[in-house]
């Protein structure tokens, strides 16, 4: 007889990835190479070591070589926070009435509150490696800014962080939080930038974007000396760093002989969607599993479900590489009543690869509902979840309830990305009742679909 799953399926030390997995590798389909935006030919690692790290650079265009060794400086970092709990839900279950088995990869136990801190260490490593004194990077709703500066206090770096305007508002205990790491905090767009005045001289009362902050710092990044740009998701390096977690819970969901059903990740860029999924992505594409894996995205920002597969900028000056990808167009600003994070233009190029081929799914939610499967899960698991993670919780519940109809004893695995005690006013606004849903219309998607690049290969 098999053994009781217990409800912490521990990893010891030892367990612990020693190698990233390369999903591009296994892949028959690639993703379509990134461009150099001025000769529109693949960019090469000379094109992109300007702006960002040296290693990750080799990293970003290598899609052949499939395990890539952690380095041991990056391995002890992780111990400091790792492995990350990987949770049977059984009270989500009981309260469910289920026949499905749930699980939950846990992320939010360092304090950062996120995944966000698997990649901003090991950037932060390459970076003070490659002999660099400081980085300069943006921040949506925070995690990243927040990891990226614990990575940089860690690791003996200076750190220049663009902060969404909206953002730096509705959370100025983040904002202090990477003061207090030592960060340099500056609410984007801002007039220390060509980028950031150019963009308050259009419209001075904008709450920022992502696309826009990006540009600051990029432009940041490339003025300043032994400075680069670090991002913190979209790019395959990221995913690549993000493999961690997806080989953590498959190393521990092998050792109780537990095989998921349905993966289901939540996605802003798509990095942690992207590491939960890499080595169960591997083994369906090599026919060896018939997994269904789920991408939830806001209905406010759904680059997957209302997107173009096209070549589009990183950011709103237009000024980065262009990548394939899913996108609503570099010039879309999601509505700044949108509470629940995940708010980038575009998807990260492999997972948009694997959408347009077939073997990934999305779906887009609304953030009232899915801050009422937040407070269904946080009443019986006990962690209060960002309201991102709330994305993937909801099509777990969503996923588990379909399976109370249809009797079946599915096995579902979901990302609970971090933790939402910064996002105490979308909480709030949520119980006073103020939260409200937005779904674009056509005409605004068209808005952002018109900043597209107008190349040949888009047309
Ligand atoms: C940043 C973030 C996300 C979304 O980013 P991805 O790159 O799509 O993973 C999700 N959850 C949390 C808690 C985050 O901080």
């Amino acid at each position: 007889m098999a053994n009781k799953i217990p409800t912490r399926l521990y990893l010891s030390e030892d367990e612990m990835p020693k190698y990233w997995y390369n999903l591009r590798a296994d892949m028959k389909e690639k993703p379509d190479p990134i461009l150099h935006p001025g000769t529109l030919q693949p960019a090469r690692a000379a094109d992109l070591e300007p702006v960002f790290c040296r290693e990750p650079v080799k990293q970003e265009l290598d899609d052949t070589t499939r395990l890539i060794p952690i380095p041991d400086g990056i391995q002890d970092f992780y111990r400091a926070y790792r492995p990350a709990p990987l949770i049977r839900a059984y009270f989500l279950e009981k309260a469910l009435d289920t026949p499905a088995e749930i699980y939950y990869k846990f992320e939010g136990t360092n304090t950062s509150g996120s995944h966000k801190l698997n990649s901003a260490g090991a950037q932060a490593f390459y970076a003070k490696e490659e002999g660099l004194t400081s980085l300069a990077t943006e921040t949506g709703a925070g995690q990243w800014g927040t990891a990226m500066a614990m990575a940089c206090a860690f690791y003996g770096l200076g750190l220049t962080v663009y902060m969404v305007k909206v953002s730096a508002e509705q959370k100025p205990y983040r904002k202090i939080l990477m003061e207090t790491y030592g960060a340099n905090l500056i609410s984007s767009p801002s007039n220390t930038t060509e980028a950031g005045r150019k963009i308050l001289a259009d419209d001075p009362d904008t709450g920022g974007s992502l696309g826009c902050a990006i540009s600051e710092a990029v432009e940041t990044a490339v003025k300043t000396d032994r400075c680069r740009y670090v991002l913190g998701s979209v790019l395959n390096h990221v995913l690549l760093h993000q493999s961690v977690i997806g080989l953590e819970a498959k190393a521990a969901l092998d050792k109780y002989g537990v095989k998921p059903d349905i993966i289901i990740g939540c996605a802003g860029g798509g990095s942690n969607l992207g590491g939960l999924i890499a080595p169960f992505m591997g083994e369906k594409l090599a026919g060896k599993s018939d997994t269904r894996f789920i991408a939830v995205e806001p209905a406010s920002c759904p680059s997957f479900t209302r997107g173009r597969y096209a070549y589009d900028f990183g950011d709103t000056a237009k000024i980065t590489p262009l990548i394939r990808m899913q996108t609503l167009g570099n010039g879309f600003i999601p509505s700044s009543n949108h509470a629940g994070g995940l708010r980038y233009h575009g998807m990260n190029s492999t997972l948009s690869k694997l959408y347009h081929d077939g073997h990934l799914e999305a779906r887009a939610e609304v953030q009232t509902d899915v801050f009422d499967a937040a407070i269904r899960f946080m009443k019986v698991e006990g962690i209060l979840p960002a309201p991102e993670s709330a994305h993937a919780i909801k099509a777990a519940i969503d996923e588990a309830l379909e399976c109370k109809k249809t009797g079946e004893k599915k096995v579902i695995l979901f990302g609970l990305t971090g933790t939402g005690y910064f996002d105490m006013t979308a909480y709030m606004a949520y119980n006073n009742k103020t939260m409200s849903d937005y779904v674009p219309r056509d005409e605004d998607l068209a808005r952002g679909f018109a900043t597209l690049p107008d190349i040949p290969q888009n047309r």
